[in-house]
């Protein structure tokens, strides 16, 4: 055979075996492994807990470069006096609000400035550190013992969470008519360290709120594409998840599914009020009640106490009442018992089925739009996605 005197094929293509025409492949593992692999696929529990929304950081500005020390000689100019040059300033860390991120699952808990440059020989200054960036999403609130010390609602926003040391001053310095000839100089000063507590609050347009069950993320899943879990469990989301309602003018309005919220969450109970400040942001709500239940008005009666006792006046923004689960026989009893009740406009949709869901989008719309006009003519920009 050609095999045993070490001739080799010119074609990879081994003989046919079995009808079937086989690669040279060295040998059966790497075979396997030539095989594209696909990217593995996450759960959703895992996924959501990427999202994460407060952090505490330790920040410490770069220090800054010591002075230099030293003195010029030259053979004809033996005592050329004092030429070390100063040090350089220690860089900042400064927080900067970024569309793209969003969470702050990427920010570390710690820290550390760029440092200065040491001076150097003949009147050399050192460099400055350059400024450390930190990218945190828009909507986070900078916290320091409690107090709140900057809340980056725009892109772009900076804020300097620690200030770098100044630079010390070299020999030269201290030059007079005094002393010619100074031997000291100064060493550069340390950063400035701070310990911050960074907490997000999601900017989405609209928020969806309700009790556990009654199909928050089942109608966010079914209005957009995020994928927040769905079971018939109470706290099955344990974060807030952001949709994006896109229309065909390229106009997107962020929905955000906030979870947690039961009787008694202002006073810490269940999630407690963890998630209520992502309701804060919201330009308008969506109060989505379960119609099953019996008498749905007390759930929205509720929701809307929760809701003031977390903050006064925010039962009181632009909203809509969203009456879901209207496939069920019992919700056809309940919807106009509700709407009796209420004396106000109720959107009846099957997130499930995905009944009536056109009715919520044009109205969603509206409420966006109104919100753009009165923010464009307060002279204000308008939050966009
Ligand atoms: P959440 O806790 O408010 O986010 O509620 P989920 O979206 O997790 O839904 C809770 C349960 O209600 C799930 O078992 C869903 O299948 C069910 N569900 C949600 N929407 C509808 C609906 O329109 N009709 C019916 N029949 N069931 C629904």
């Amino acid at each position: 055979s050609p095999w045993r005197w070490g001739l080799l094929p010119l074609s990879p293509v081994l003989p046919e075996r079995g009808g079937r025409l086989f690669f040279s492949t060295s040998c059966a593992r790497c075979s396997k492994n030539r095989r594209l692999r696909q990217k593995r696929v996450i759960s959703e529990r895992k996924l959501t807990r990427y999202f994460v929304d407060h952090r505490k950081v330790r920040v410490v500005g770069g220090q800054g470069g010591g002075g230099g020390h030293s003195f010029y000689s030259e053979p004809r100019k033996i005592f050329g006096g004092p030429d070390g040059g100063n040090g350089g300033d220690g860089g900042n860390v400064i927080l900067k609000a970024d569309q793209q991120v969003k969470s702050l699952s990427s920010v570390l808990p710690f820290y550390q400035g760029f440092h200065g440059e040491r001076g150097g020989r003949k009147n050399c200054y050192g460099a400055n550190g350059a400024c450390l960036y930190v990218k945190v999403p828009v909507g986070t609130l900078v916290k320091e013992d409690g107090k709140v010390v900057a809340d980056l609602t725009q892109h772009g926003e900076e804020y300097v969470a620690a200030y770098g040391g100044a630079g010390g001053k070299g020999n030269r310095f201290f030059l007079s008519n005094e002393n010619r000839a100074p031997t000291f100089f100064t060493p550069g000063e340390p950063g400035q360290e701070r310990v911050l507590h960074l907490e997000l609050k999601t900017t989405a347009h609209a928020g969806l709120v309700g009790f556990p069950n009654v199909g928050k993320s089942s109608l966010l899943r079914a209005i957009s594409r995020a994928r927040p879990a769905v079971a018939a469990y109470p706290f099955t989301t344990l974060n807030p998840h952001v949709g994006i309602v896109q229309y065909q003018d390229y106009e997107q309005v962020a929905v955000a599914d906030i979870p947690g919220l039961i009787k008694g969450a202002h006073q810490n109970r269940g999630l407690g009020m963890s998630f209520l400040r992502h309701i804060e942001r919201c330009r308008f709500l969506l109060y989505v009640v379960d119609l099953s239940v019996p008498q749905p008005w007390i759930q929205l009666e509720d929701l809307k106490y929760e809701l003031e006792q977390y903050q006064k006046g925010l039962s009181e923004r632009p909203c809509v009442v969203i009456g879901n689960k209207i496939d069920l026989a019992e919700s056809r009893i309940n919807l106009p018992l509700l709407k009796e009740q209420i004396g106000d406009r109720v959107i009846a949709l099957s997130a499930l089925k995905g009944d009536n869901l056109e009715e919520l989008f044009l109205h969603l719309r509206e409420l966006y739009d109104t919100y753009v006009k009165t923010e464009q003519s307060r002279g204000q920009s308008p939050v966009k996605w």
